[in-house]
Formats: structure tokens, sequence, C-alpha cells
């Protein structure tokens, strides 16, 4: 059984109409719902409504795979939290999942050690290619290339992220630009996937090649090795 957090910060999911219009039952639920279809996936959600985020020590221990979701929240999360999430990751081998516009997370910018910034604000919405760069790659594997994203926020480069370990799907929207829209990397033990089609408005994680690459990242980046 590989065990999962979802974690997202709930914010805009309650507040912002288009969001709720999108997503009534909460993006993380979302997730969630459609990782409880594999029996051999066991999931769990948290927020930043959780005392602590819902995020303790014991709590983590158990985790095999943590995707993150936040956005306007990010300055939220305590730094102590951060660190048992960064601590899991490089010393236990725990997996981790950093989604959209969680590039600019905190335990994205710490286990990357860069701004993780992008240097063109997002110019809006707009239509997405995902083309797999790595078919070879156990994240590529089963997905069409490309996958036709019908409305995305589009990112551009410049990524400030280090060189991904591997670059498995680059994106590119009509009209806007080209990103590095799957980087795969190896953090101490762990693995670390950053993943940008998410954005709240737009019902990208209903669709199922979007599913299916979640799927494989996490099946990928769990790892049962506990070994300290
Ligand atoms: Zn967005």
């Amino acid at each position: 059984m590989i065990k999962v957090l979802v974690w997202c910060e709930n914010i805009q999911n309650k507040t912002q109409e288009d969001v709720i219009a999108v997503y009534p039952e909460g993006m993380h639920n979302t997730i969630a719902n459609f990782l409880r279809e594999d029996p051999d996936i066991s999931v769990e959600v948290a927020t930043l409504d959780d005392p602590n985020c819902g995020i303790t020590e014991e709590k983590i221990a158990n985790i095999d795979v943590v995707l993150w979701w936040g956005h306007v929240g990010h300055n939220k999360v305590p730094d102590d939290i951060v660190e048992i999430l960064y601590t899991n990751v490089v010393k236990r081998g725990m997996g981790i999942m950093c989604l959209h516009s969680a590039h600019y997370s905190k335990i994205f910018k710490r286990l990357m050690g860069t701004s993780c910034s992008l240097h063109i604000p997002p110019p809006g919405l707009g239509a997405e290619k995902l083309w797999t760069l790595l078919p070879g790659h156990p994240i590529a594997q089963g997905i069409p290339n490309p996958v036709e994203i019908e409305t995305e926020e589009c990112y551009n480069e410049f990524f400030d992220i280090p060189q991904p370990d591997e670059l498995v799907f680059n994106a590119a929207f009509v009209n806007c630009g080209s990103f590095r829209a799957g980087a795969a990397y190896h953090r101490g033990r762990g693995k670390v996937f950053y993943f940008q089609p998410g954005h709240e408005t737009v019902p990208v994680y209903r669709q199922k090649e979007i599913q299916d690459i979640i799927f494989n990242a996490v099946y990928w980046a769990n790892n049962k090795t506990k070994n300290k």
C-alpha cells in the first residue's frame, strides 16, 4: 500500500467563486478521490485549516508520497513544517510532488535551492500541449504525446530551477511560450517531481491524462526503503 498525503492550502477553494465553481469539493479532495480508485493507494488530505497544517513528525513518518498544492498561502506554512517535510524527503526517502503554483512553495524552494520564480508573470489562460521528452521514463508510461489541455495557465521560461535530473515533459502554450512542465529530481534518498498543470480555475485535475501522470508520479516517487 502506498500512503499518500494530498496537501492543499485551501484558501481560494473557500473564497473565490470561479474556483468553487470548478472544484466545489476542494481541489485536494478532487485529487484524493481519483487516487482512491487505486486499491493499492491509501490517501489522506490536509490543509492550512488543520492544526499544524495537518502535519506532524509522527504523521509524516508514515507517508510515502506527499502531493503539495499552494498559491496565495505559501508564507502561512511555518518553517518547522517545511523542515519536517524536507528531512523526510532527503533522509527517509519520502517522495513529494509539487503541483502548479507550488513552484513557489517554501518546500519546493528548500529542495531546489534556487528562487524557483517565474521571470515573466503568467500572461493568462490558453491551450497547452504537454510534450513527452523522455518516453522511457516511468512517469511517461501510457501517456499520449502530446497531452492536449484545452485551457491552462500559461507559464513561461525562464523558470529558475536547477537543471532537472530528468526533464519528462515540456509545455508549449498557444500564443504564449514554453515551460519545463514535468521536472524530476533526486534529493538525498527521496524523489521530487514538479508538475505544472493545475491552475485553480480550470478543471485540469479531472482530465484523465493528467490523472494518469499523477498516478505514474506517485508510483515513481514511492520508496519503501526505510534505511536511515
Ligand atoms: Zn495558477
